[in-house]
């Protein structure tokens, strides 16, 4: 129960990552509000959670006010916010002369516009509870590059750098962030993948362990962050990707 008496914002919370993180912070005594765009599932999840101990709230991260509003959300429902987790995202599979400039602009307001609304409205509300902390969701794909993910690849790139920000300039307020950069995940977001003949197979060899996360696998390095556990790590970039960016690329 290391989150007895602690609130807790997940973006992103309707599916995969976050459902898994909301799940596991509810479990391990924290009241959740679930901010995603996908209402059924989102209520759904948070139904399932129980009431009076998590919400759903309707949030689009590339919007100001919906977010302001999710913070607001948090302080109404259960009087205050100690943990944010920015986890929402999409991807968009093109190179830069297929990539629009309406794609690249979705992206990056989602992705990374949305990391920073998240804690630009968390940061008060952490203040007024004497510190908190923040896990934002990058991704290997901040850390290097894969082909035809330019848009992507530069959005996250961005979270693990803000995140390096917030962590330093908000040390001396007990405020924490530190961020996750999740190795190929079993959700949704790579549906994709699964759909296309023999391309899973190519994908699995490519991770040392040999198969992609399960959606549990990153929540609990989520929360291992978001808790004292973690109370001297700030400003750190943790991969949880079954070895592949500890591997040169060199074919075995
Ligand atoms: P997912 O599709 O299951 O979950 C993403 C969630 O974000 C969905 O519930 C979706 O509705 C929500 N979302 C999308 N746009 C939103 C918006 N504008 N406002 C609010 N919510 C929005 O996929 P996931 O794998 O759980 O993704 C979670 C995070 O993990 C993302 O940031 C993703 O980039 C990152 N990630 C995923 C993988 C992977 O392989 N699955 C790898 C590295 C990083």
């Amino acid at each position: 129960m290391r989150f007895s008496n602690k609130v807790v914002i997940v973006t992103g919370g309707a599916s995969g990552i976050g459902l898994a993180a909301a799940r596991r912070f509810h479990a391990e005594g924290a009241a959740v509000v679930i901010a995603d765009v996908q209402d059924e599932l989102g209520q759904r999840a948070a139904a399932q959670l129980g009431e009076g101990r998590c919400v759903y709230r309707h949030t689009d991260v590339a919007s100001w006010d919906d977010v302001q509003a999710m913070v607001a959300t948090a302080e109404a429902e259960f009087g205050g916010l100690d943990i944010l987790f920015n986890n929402a995202g999409v991807g968009c599979f093109a190179a830069t002369p297929d990539l629009t400039p309406e794609e690249w602009r979705r992206v990056m307001a989602i992705d990374l516009d949305g990391v920073f609304y998240g804690c630009k409205a968390a940061l008060p509300a952490m203040r007024k509870r004497g510190g908190g902390a923040i896990v934002n969701t990058a991704s290997i794909s901040g850390m290097a590059a894969d082909f035809s993910f330019a848009a992507y690849n530069a959005a996250k790139a961005g979270v693990i750098n803000y995140t390096r920000a917030v962590a330093i300039d908000h040390a001396h307020e007990r405020i924490r962030a530190n961020a996750v950069c999740p190795g190929p995940v079993d959700t949704p977001i790579i549906a994709g993948i699964n759909e296309m003949q023999g391309v899973r197979q190519v994908w699995d060899k490519a991770v040392p362990m040999g198969r992609f996360a399960r959606a549990e696998e990153i929540a609990a390095v989520v929360l291992f962050l978001a808790s004292d556990d973690a109370s001297y790590m700030t400003g750190a970039i943790v991969p949880v990707d079954g070895g592949v960016t500890a591997h040169t690329g060199q074919p075995d």
